[in-house]
């Protein structure tokens, strides 16, 4: 290894201020392939003997420099980079071989689910004995068992002396045949958790590698970066538990760009992919093949090919407008929403699941975890889903069941791109440019087709409102259903699988090649847009209720583009207006009042207008009995001809936790007489 390359990088060593020192494996190839590889196979031996001879290469003074009265030591730090990967596929297939990798050097490319704070690991230690102010040493971060005399100390046990532990240089103490002054050595620590990247093993649940990162390797890694870290996977016994762990010890760290996990395409599938898009019923395929074993549905399909495919994003300069499309599909149980949420990850370029309904702490967007680390209390941050996902779809079944903060986080995250941590010291922002695809149930697994939507959804209006389009799924009526039932179970007995037109690899490729087309909406190609809009405010304004708001016009503009990216399009045409258009109605009319006229206030508001007009019918009736309040049955009794009971007391409950209402001590209703939010 003392080639003369080699060499010249090391020396290089001493022009730099940095003690790291980073050595392309390719260069070492091309020094001494032979050597490269004795290195590589048998890193864990070898290495430690390779830096020691280079260390000796350089010269002395290169490796100390002056800090005020003292000089210090500088350890080179020698990091090879570019490896070549020996095995097939992730983090799973690498460790499901673990023996086969035992002291090999290899890479390995993940996402960064987890990191820890970078702490110290003390190394060799100086340490002050009380009763003679000698100074001694003791190496591995531990503290002397005595006083040592060969240090020229006082022998005292450590029973009988105090230590004090020196952590600046010792003045006019120096290391034997050095002008380095004797100091406490430390090392950077941090632990990284990596998983493999959506896409290459789809769970909720990944496996997981625990990296350990030393010196300038810390502080690098980010939750929801891609990294490849080059190293040997390492098994530590833990005796109280009686099990060992897998680790992996990290020579060097790559930080990849965003989108390097993006599908590599060839010449081939270009030629493919622009064939297809000429085949006119390219659209209609596309959508139809997603999800195919679910029958019907194809308005959902629709939306969520669509939001596969993605608006452009704009860049304003410092404002940036997102291209992200979010869709939530709200339906009782046993409407195949997990399936069609499967269907969309395995198809989407990048994605990550999550479910509201989780014990993890971990939760959809990103968290502070308390864990031991060297005995003591520390915070890790933790990547969940909508930030692993950053570029791609985040795909969220039961998201009402998530943790306020994490509806919180996503709130931020469908907003601005990012989700933001302020917990426990520590404050991060991290990216999180993801389309969410999310799943509710209503509240009692059932929908009340007479009640507002929203009251049946335990989301609040503003999440709600975040949403480009919303789908319920109503389930099939009964006849229907046993007949698809049937249908279905005699197509399995006879072993038909429905096949898609269009495969997931290859429908993944063309969405790959998609996203590089940036599609222009013109003026006059766009009016219909502003059409729609201006007669839907207008049929709200005479009907007086709330149909459509601004958000939802961006919106409109978001899916055209879509549409006209599922054509290789560079230009957005009439037919991707008239789809926007189609798909936001159809979206709109799922919360239509009875006469046909979409009452957004059902969504975006807390209850529809005739709800609205219930409730206040009961608070003036509250009202009307005076100070000492009503009993519930009295109020039943006062509606009695015009509202079931069921009803006034759903309606009265609502009041109370608009803070409307309120309960005397004996259990009466009263007017609670507070300013009125609205
Ligand atoms: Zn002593």
């Amino acid at each position: 290894m003392g080639d003369p390359i080699v060499r010249a990088c090391w020396e290089g060593f001493g022009l730099t201020n940095s003690d790291e020192v980073v050595l392309p494996c390719g260069l070492l190839q091309q020094v001494n392939p032979e050597q490269t590889d004795l290195l590589l196979d048998n890193f864990d031996n070898v290495f430690p003997i390779v830096e020691k001879a280079l260390s000796k290469s350089v010269p002395l003074d290169t490796l100390s420099y002056r800090c005020g009265d003292v000089t210090k030591a500088r350890k080179p730090h020698l990091h090879i980079t570019g490896i070549n990967k020996l095995y097939e596929g992730g983090i799973a297939a690498f460790l499901g071989q673990s023996g086969r990798w035992a002291g090999v050097m290899q890479p390995i490319t993940g996402y960064v689910r987890r990191v820890s704070p970078v702490v110290q690991d003390p190394q060799m230690l100086v340490w002050q004995c009380a009763r003679c102010l000698q100074y001694v040493t003791e190496p591995n971060g531990k503290q002397p068992l005595e006083c040592y005399r060969d240090q020229g100390g006082c022998g005292k046990s450590a029973a009988s002396t105090r230590f004090n532990m020196i952590p600046a240089p010792i003045m006019g103490l120096t290391k034997p045949g050095t002008s380095v002054n004797i100091a406490s050595e430390f090392r950077n620590y941090q632990e990284v958790t990596l998983q493999d990247i959506p896409g290459t093993a789809l769970s909720i649940r990944p496996v997981v590698l625990k990296c350990r990162l030393y010196d300038e390797n810390c502080f690098r890694a980010q939750p929801g970066d891609i990294v490849t870290v080059n190293g040997t996977l390492k098994t530590e016994l833990d005796l109280k538990r009686k099990i060992s762990e897998h680790y992996f010890d990290v020579n060097s760290i790559e930080i990849q760009p965003r989108g390097s996990e993006d599908i590599k395409l060839t010449d081939e599938d270009m030629e493919k992919i622009m064939a297809m898009s000429k085949d006119p019923d390219i659209v209609a395929n596309l959508i139809a093949s997603l999800a195919p074993s679910i029958d019907g549905l194809d308005d959902v399909k629709e939306g969520i090919v669509l939001q596969l495919f993605g608006g452009r994003d704009i860049d304003l300069g410092r404002t940036q407008e997102r291209g992200t499309l979010n869709i939530l599909l709200v339906g009782e149980p046993g409407v195949a929403k997990s399936q069609l949420l499967r269907s969309a990850a395995a198809t989407a370029l990048k994605s990550a699941r999550a479910t509201g309904n989780t014990s993890s702490k971990v939760g959809l967007t990103a968290a502070v975890i308390k864990e031991e680390s060297f005995g003591a209390t520390a915070y890790s941050v933790e990547a969940g889903a909508v930030v692993l996902a950053s570029g791609g779809i985040a795909v969220l079944d039961e998201v009402e069941k998530a943790e306020p903060e994490d509806i919180e986080g996503l709130h931020e995250a469908m907003e601005q791109g990012q989700v933001t941590l302020n917990k426990a010291g520590i404050s991060m922002t991290l990216e999180a440019k993801t389309s969410i695809l999310a799943a509710a149930n209503p509240r009692d697994g059932k929908f009340d087709p007479n009640d507002a939507i929203m009251s049946q959804i335990d989301l609040t209006p503003t999440l709600i409102s975040r949403f480009d389009l919303i789908f319920i799924i109503y389930r099939p009526k009964g006849q229907e259903k046993s007949r698809k039932l049937a249908e279905f179970m005699r197509k399995r007995r006879r072993g038909e699988v429905v096949e898609p037109i269009i495969d997931t690899e290859t429908f993944r490729k063309y969405v790959a090649y998609a996203k590089r087309v940036k599609p222009i909406l013109t003026e006059a190609v766009g009016k219909p847009l502003d059409d729609f809009y201006c007669r839907m405010v207008a049929m709200g304004e005479s009907n007086d209720t709330l149909t459509i708001t601004p958000r939802q016009m961006e919106s409109l503009q978001r899916l055209a583009e879509a549409s006209a990216r599922m054509r290789l399009s560079e230009a957005v045409e009439e037919q991707d207006v008239a789809r926007a258009i189609r798909i936001m109605e159809q979206s709109l009319s799922q919360y239509a009042s009875a006469d046909g006229v979409p009452d957004y206030s059902k969504v975006v508001g807390d209850v529809s207008k005739s709800q609205r007009n219930r409730l206040e019918q009961i608070v003036e009736a509250v009202s009307e009995f005076g100070g000492n309040g009503v009993p519930i049955d009295d109020l039943v009794a006062r509606f009695h001809n015009s509202l079931p009971r069921e009803h006034v007391e759903k309606d009265v409950a609502r009041l109370k936790h608009e803070h409307r209402l309120l309960c005397l001590p004996n259990g009466n209703l009263k007017v609670f007489d507070k300013p009125r939010r609205d």
